[in-house]
């Protein structure tokens, strides 16, 4: 079975697997490989992913929503800025502490819950690629997603009956689309821009190995800003040529966003284009802009960029001349002017052979190649990460120790010692954190719990060990051990704003009920389907000389059930579409025979069909086959 991988983005997602010796992205039902990550119930509170659910931002905004990403994995005091900027609906009884859920109409559903609907979809598009069940992938996070966002990320896997084999960060799983392990060693250079989300990683490669050892960016940068600067353009000449104000007519804004963002993708291979739109009463809005005007207008935005490249490398302790190689992704990272400000700033031409919005999955795809031992050239091959985080404990006064530092290479394990403050204290408080600064307070608080059981003795004699180990998903595992005793306490931690296990299978159970809805679905569309090729077919086939050779009473009754398959192919009952389909094709059976007899006769005497088209129209004469009548 394949193994797939999968880029979960906050835009666009995509599923992509390794075929031969190359990946390659799967495309969806409507031929587009690019899902775009938006989810939505419509009218009969169905969910619906994707293409087919943007319509419902701009029509049913409060059944909608997109950009989840941004919430995975994160706590209410987290997300305020995301909530000013985004038009999240946050359930209306959510407790302190408790994980976020999001209002889609009546139903409210937890991030992993969400992205687990767009994961279902991209599932699903790869099953009906391969015509077989696909239940494990690789999924890949951005380089700085802390241990929350990373477990809620696995757990929408789950939620949507995937098997998570590995997470692997986005600038790796680009690196490896692009094949630079081959090269054994060098340094990668990472930008990506997205549609609202800027990132550059600085990647060591040594003996064919992946290090990423810095990481920076811009959560708030990306296409969106380029899209809105030209709204804006678009909504003021409107006001002055016209005396519109359109700027609070949200269908409005929606139609100009569209058409911006056609003419942004154009000027990214044209040296111009022209923006034009319909407006209400008739009215109508044409503009040109040249790639120039353009490039002055997005100065700003794409100037964003340096300051966290700069830094990047910075950290990383590197000059832009030691960089090997420069890879960009992201759609954003098409538009040659963005090239050309990466190519300065790095000092070298970027990669751009690859589709900057699908690397990332097809990466995915590499790495679900390796771990399935799909590869022999890459078998062995390991693939190391980086905590974007510092992880320590609280120690007394309230104040942080870190026991693993920010940017270690993952897997990753550290140990610390530690002893009692008080004569025969029993108990110790163990409080992980996350985060740079020295007070506790400050940092993010992981998990809490206690190692019990201390035999008395003076303060100062027990001799505890803390050991944290972060596994190759960059999830921790905490250990606390007193060694004079033996006395052990252990926890995989469960992050603040984490699903429990109990809440994550109450989840894949729920998202049983989806499946099968899903299915029913399915099912009822393939019927009406197959009820309009044969209506369809009996329609041709009344004005054929077979028709003429049937009784009264066979026409009366083709012509009832036709009636029947008419009444129910519109209604959501399978059962009864299938069963008028097999009257159909039952009382139709006759009919059919006519009219092979007659073209075989044609055939025989006029030579008009050639021999395999006889042969092919006598294997299809089963009366119910539907290529009966074609
Ligand atoms: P994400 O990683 O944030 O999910 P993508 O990498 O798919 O997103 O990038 C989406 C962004 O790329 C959108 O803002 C989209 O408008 C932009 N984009 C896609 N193609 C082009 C292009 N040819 N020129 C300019 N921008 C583009
Ligand atoms: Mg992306």
């Amino acid at each position: 079975m394949t193994v797939v991988g999968i880029d979960l983005g906050t835009t666009n997602s995509l599923v992509a697997f390794m075929q031969g010796g190359s990946p390659v992205v799967i495309p969806g039902e409507d031929g587009l490989s690019l899902v775009p990550s938006v989810v939505a119930l419509d009218e009969n509170d169905r969910i619906v992913v994707g293409n087919a659910a943007r319509k419902y931002l701009i029509e049913t905004p409060e059944r909608s929503v997109y950009s989840i990403k941004r919430l995975m994995g994160r706590g209410i005091e987290d997300v305020r800025d995301e909530l000013k900027l985004f038009p999240f609906h946050l359930a209306d009884d959510l407790e302190a502490g408790e994980v976020l859920r999001i209002k889609l109409g009546d139903k409210t559903f937890t991030p992993p819950e969400i992205s687990a609907f767009i994961l279902r979809q991209l599932k699903r598009n790869a099953e009906r690629f391969f015509g077989a069940p696909v239940t494990q992938a690789v999924i890949t996070v951005p380089a700085y997603f802390n241990d929350a966002q990373r477990q809620a990320t696995k757990d929408a896997g789950r939620i949507a009956g995937l098997e998570v084999l590995r997470l692997v960060n986005e600038p790796t799983a680009a690196s490896l689309a692009y094949g630079l392990d081959k090269k054994q060693n060098g340094i990668v250079a990472v930008y990506d821009l997205g549609g609202g989300t800027f990132d550059v990683s600085i990647l060591k490669l040594h003996d064919g190995i992946f290090e990423v050892i810095a990481t920076n960016g811009d959560t708030h940068l990306g296409g969106d800003d380029i899209d809105n600067l030209l709204i804006a353009i678009a909504i003021a000449d409107i006001k002055g040529d016209l005396g519109f104000d359109v700027s609070r007519n949200s269908d409005v804004v929606a139609t100009i966003r569209k058409a911006v963002i056609e003419a942004k993708i154009e000027l990214s291979s044209q040296p111009s284009t022209k923006l034009a739109i319909e407006l209400p009463r008739g009215k109508s809005y044409l503009r040109e802009i040249t790639r120039e005007q353009f490039e002055t207008l997005i100065q700003p935005v794409i100037d964003r960029t340096i300051g966290p490249c700069k830094q990047a490398l910075k950290d990383a302790g590197l000059r832009p001349e030691q960089l090997d190689e420069v890879v960009l992704v992201g759609g954003s990272t098409r538009i040659p002017k963005v090239r050309e400000l990466v190519e300065r700033l790095f000092h070298r031409k970027p990669h751009t052979d690859l589709n900057p919005d699908e690397v990332v999955a097809l990466g995915a795809a590499v790495q679900a190649n390796i771990l399935s031992g799909g590869s022999e050239a890459t078998q062995d091959m390991l693939l190391l990460d980086v905590t974007p985080l510092s992880l320590g404990i609280e120690v007394a006064g309230g104040v942080t120790d870190k026991i693993i530092l920010r940017n270690s290479t993952i897997p990753a394990s550290a140990t610390q010692h530690y002893t009692t403050q008080v004569d025969g204290q029993a108990n110790v408080a163990i409080h992980v954190l996350q985060g740079e600064r020295e007070l506790a307070k400050d940092c993010r608080s992981l998990a809490r719990f206690d190692l019990k059981g201390i035999p008395p003795m003076q303060a100062g004699l027990a001799r505890i060990e803390v050991k944290f180990l972060i596994d190759a998903n960059g999830i921790l595992h905490v250990t606390a051990r007193e060694q004079r005793s033996g006395k052990e306490s252990e926890i995989e931690v469960q992050p603040s704003y984490g699903l429990t296990d109990e809440q994550v299978e109450g989840m894949i159970l729920e998202s049983f009920d989806y499946a099968e809805d899903d299915f029913k679905q399915r099912q009822v569309i393939e019927a009406r389907n197959e009820a309009s090729t044969i209506l369809a077919a009996l329609e041709k086939a009344r004005t054929s000389p077979a028709w003429g050779q049937l009784t009264s009473v066979e026409k009366q009754r083709i012509a009832d059930q036709e009636k029947t398959l008419n009444e129910v192919k519109s209604k959501d009952d399978y059962h009864a579409i299938r069963a008028a389909i097999d009257a159909l094709n039952q009382g139709t059976m006759r009919l059919a025979e006519l009219m092979m007899d007659t073209a075989v006769t044609t055939a025989l005497k006029g030579k008009s069909m050639d021999q395999g088209d006889m042969a092919e129209g006598i294997g299809t004469a089963h009366p119910v086959a539907k290529a009966d009548f074609e």
